[in-house]
Parts: structure tokens; sequence; C-alpha cells
């Protein structure tokens, strides 16, 4: 047994553990008792390790070292394994708080596009539904001679949502279906409803959005088609919007 082979197989450690084979055991101390630099080292490791072992051994030093060696390795195996078991479930807590951040960001692309698609219908509801009874300021117009004198009607300006012009008329059994058209004071049309419904056997409703009618001088113009297709004048409402 050489020195080359002592210290790559740690023999002067593993003989003072008593951790060496039976015939490696004789060979090494056939050789330091011989060599004085291995019987040191011997002795030297002997003497820390009893420096070691007797504050926490108080018992006799006849405790293998192994033993202590043994403890320490499943204490540290011990220490060890809630360590990795919480790597373990932080790495599982990560993976699943990247699945929830996913599935967050999803759940905020759909309530997004739901909100648009909301504010979309909104937007043409309100273009093109019925508006509906009851929070619709409703104004009757009367039958105005000539359709010339605004005097008589008058319309409050309505800043949003729908108004009714309820256009008093004598139904006429020759007109199949009616249409009102909304001239401003220049004579130009700026809404037509076609075809009106009868709100009462002497009245028509005409629902208009209530932007089409800014504060001006307007007149209806109540247009009846005939069974055989012809369009007339049936009557004309002058009003004024304030
Ligand atoms: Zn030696």
């Amino acid at each position: 047994m050489n020195h080359e082979y002592i210290t790559e197989h740690a023999i002067v450690e593993r003989y003072v553990m008593g951790l060496l084979l039976p015939e490696e055991c004789a060979a090494f101390e056939a050789h330091f008792r011989n060599c004085s630099n291995c019987l040191h080292n011997v002795e030297a490791i002997r003497d820390y390790r009893i420096g070691v072992e007797e504050p926490l051994k108080p018992g006799p030093r006849s405790i293998p070292w192994r033993w202590i060696l043994g403890g320490a390795v499943a204490a540290l195996l011990f220490a060890a394994g809630p360590l990795v078991w919480s790597v373990r479930n932080l790495r599982g807590a990560e993976r699943r708080i990247n699945g929830l951040s996913a599935e967050i960001a999803r759940l905020n692309e759909d309530s997004r596009r739901a909100a648009a698609e909301t504010g979309q219908l909104r937007g043409e509801l309100s273009r093109n539904a019925a508006p509906s009874s009851g929070s619709v300021p409703i104004f009757s117009l009367l039958l105005t001679r000539g359709g010339e004198d605004s005097t008589v009607n008058r319309v409050r300006a309505v800043n949003s949502g729908w108004l009714v012009l309820s256009l008093e008329y004598v139904p006429d059994p020759a007109v199949k279906s009616y249409r009102a058209r909304i001239e401003d004071a220049q004579g130009k049309t700026v809404a037509t409803v076609d075809p009106l419904a009868p709100a009462t056997s002497d009245a028509l409703g005409v629902a208009l959005r209530a932007d089409v009618l800014k504060p001006g001088n307007y007149r209806a113009v109540l247009e009846g088609v005939t069974r055989n297709g012809r369009s007339t004048v049936v009557a004309r409402y002058a009003f004024s919007v304030a």
C-alpha cells in the first residue's frame, strides 16, 4: 500500500471510521507502523473525531463513528425531505398560478369581447328597435289647415332617446297603409317612418330618435298608400320644437 493509493481511497479517514475491509485494514496498519506521516494523520483525525464526538455524545467513546455518520446522513435526508417536498410543491403552485393567470387573461378577453358585443347590440337596438312606452315622451299633433301654422303644435326638445309624435287623423277606407315624412323649415325631409301602425282609431304613432328634431320649425306630412299603390298626402301637421 503506497501513499497514492492511501490518498485516492481515503484510507486514513476510513481506517479511523472503521470502514476498511479487513485486508485493507491489515495492509494499512502494516504501512503506518513504519510511516510517521500516516500515523500522524491517523492520530490527528482521531483527535478531531473525539473533539467532535464528545460534546455530542456524553457516553463512552465506544459508539462507532459510522453510527454518528449514519445518523448525520439520516438527519440530513430527514431535513432535506420537506425541502425537496416544498420545492416540488412550489413548482406545482407555480404551474397552477401560471395556469390561473392564463385562465384569467382568457376570461378578461372574453368579458372584454362580451362588453364590446353588448355595446354593439345596444347601439343597434337604439338605432333600430322601437322605443318602449312609458319613458318615451309622446306629443300629440293636431291637423293644421294647409300645414303652415306651427304655433298650434309645440314639441318639447328631447335630449336623448326617443319621442313619439301622435298624429290625429281620420281613417280612410281606401288607404292600405300610412307613412310619415318629417320636413324641416327648408322643406328637407329629416325622417321617414314607414309603415305606421295606428295607435288608436284616431291617431297614428310616429316614433323618432330625439336627435332628429333639433329646435326649430317642422312639418309632418302624412301620406297614405292606396290599395292600387297610389301615394297621396292625407294630412299636414306644422309643429315647432323648442
Ligand atoms: Zn504513509
